[in-house]
């Protein structure tokens, strides 16, 4: 396989860490974050972004892990290897992405060519994310750690995916610190772009991403098996998307036969995406949109007496920080008191959450409690976690819930 030459070879060392205690404890359980608190000796004065750094036991001084070193980050050391030993090579990385791949292959087999390929710690390359977009393959970085590494993993990806063009995106924090080796966010690094907005399909919905400008990637991926679910539910259904961003949910449904659709979120340009791709797809239902901010958007439509038959609330994450989890609560529980007006009796509430602080049985009691609140029962027709190219590894990644809720 020929290896790509995006960037001049980059220079890294080895340093030798041990750790506190109950740091190793977590290392040796496989958790792939050490904080610099939790760093008791390192053989060097100064670690570069990339540098491999091994763990040794406190005890016996055998290799414990091996990881890379954040100076940018107050998770100093990211890990990619537990346990035994490796030489970390193009092999390595060959193996690690040949994994990842593998356990995305089923959903290959559908009709849908967008999926997650890498999802950091969760496939042992932390902080590094790669989607792709029919043959456009979008990596995004959250951490100077990979770009040692990166004409490796370009190169694999590419040969592994079978994509043609690549584009780099890079996380607010590498924009702003550390240096970035004349590499810029939005780059087209292989390949050629033709147009910054990428068709893709999804269980044969077609959706449109623009990788360059878009949140994240260009889209969310996480939730499409929620949204085939709704799609199956939809037919001559009326429904309100809220939060719809680039109307994944509301494109499923109408694919699936919804009657009408409303669209609701506070930005313009992302209701504009989800018209767009409606009209990618040859649906004859009625779709609409409502600029508006949910809460008072959700307000207004219970003042004006509207109901729907299924109503599907997928806010952004509320809990960025810590201090924010409370509000974020709280925040759950208004919507699910909002929602649960807007459904008609025997509809359906789906609430989801992608807020990884509020674990999936705070948010869905949070969900329950507030439903019952406004005098209303349910039953619980399903409960969902992440689709499958978004394997989970350790708590901290899992962050998607989401609850289906007939109401009574
Ligand atoms: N449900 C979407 C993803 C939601 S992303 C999907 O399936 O792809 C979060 C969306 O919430 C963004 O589009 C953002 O514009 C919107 N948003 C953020 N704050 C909002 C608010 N207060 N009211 C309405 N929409 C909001």
């Amino acid at each position: 396989m020929p290896i790509m030459n995006i960037l001049e070879n980059i220079p890294t060392k080895r340093i030798a860490v041990k750790l506190k205690p109950s740091a190793e404890k977590m290392v040796k359980r496989g958790h792939p974050w050490i904080f610099q608190d939790s760093i008791t000796k390192l053989n060097v004065d100064d670690g570069n972004a990339g540098d491999l750094v091994i763990i040794y036991d406190n005890k016996k001084n055998n290799f414990l892990a091996c990881g890379l070193y954040d100076p940018y980050s107050p998770i100093r050391v990211k890990l990619i290897q537990f346990k035994k030993s490796a030489q970390i090579n193009d092999a390595w990385f060959v193996s690690k992405i040949s994994e990842a791949y593998e356990i995305r292959k089923s959903l290959l087999e559908t009709d849908t060519n967008s999926y997650r390929l890498i999802y950091g710690e969760n496939d042992n390359l932390p902080g590094l994310i790669a989607d792709v977009y029919d043959h456009v393959l979008v990596v995004k970085l959250y951490s100077h750690i990979w770009f040692p590494y990166l004409n490796w993993i370009i190169s694999i990806l590419i040969e592994i995916s079978g994509c043609k063009t690549v584009v780099l995106r890079l996380s607010r924090l590498l924009q702003t610190k550390g240096e970035t080796f004349g590499l810029h966010d939005g780059q087209v690094i292989f390949g050629t772009l033709d147009s910054e907005v990428v068709i893709f399909r999804e269980y044969s919905v077609l959706f449109s991403a623009n990788v360059i400008k878009g949140h994240k990637t260009g889209y969310f991926l996480d939730h499409r098996h929620n949204r085939k679910r709704v799609g199956e539910l939809a037919k001559g259904k009326t429904v309100l998307d809220v939060f719809s961003y680039a109307g994944g949910f509301s494109v499923h449904a109408l694919k699936g036969g919804a009657k009408d659709v409303i669209s609701l979120d506070i930005s313009r340009q992302a209701l504009e995406m989800a018209q767009n791709n409606a009209s990618l797809n040859n649906v004859k239902g009625n779709h609409s949109i409502m600029v508006a901010d949910a809460f008072e958007g959700l307000q207004s439509l219970i003042n004006q007496k509207k109901q729907f038959d299924i109503v599907v609330i997928d806010p952004p994450s509320f809990a960025k920080r810590e201090s924010e989890i409370l509000k974020a609560k709280n925040s759950y529980a208004r919507l699910a008191r909002l929602g649960v007006q807007l459904v008609v009796p025997n509809g359906i509430l789906i609430l989801a959450s992608c807020s990884s602080r509020v674990i999936a049985e705070e948010f869905f009691e949070i969900s329950e409690e507030n439903i019952l609140a406004s005098g209303r029962y349910f039953s619980i027709l399903e409960k969902t976690k992440h689709d499958i190219d978004h394997p989970i590894t350790f708590p901290e990644g899992a962050y998607l819930k989401c609850g289906y809720y007939k109401i009574k």
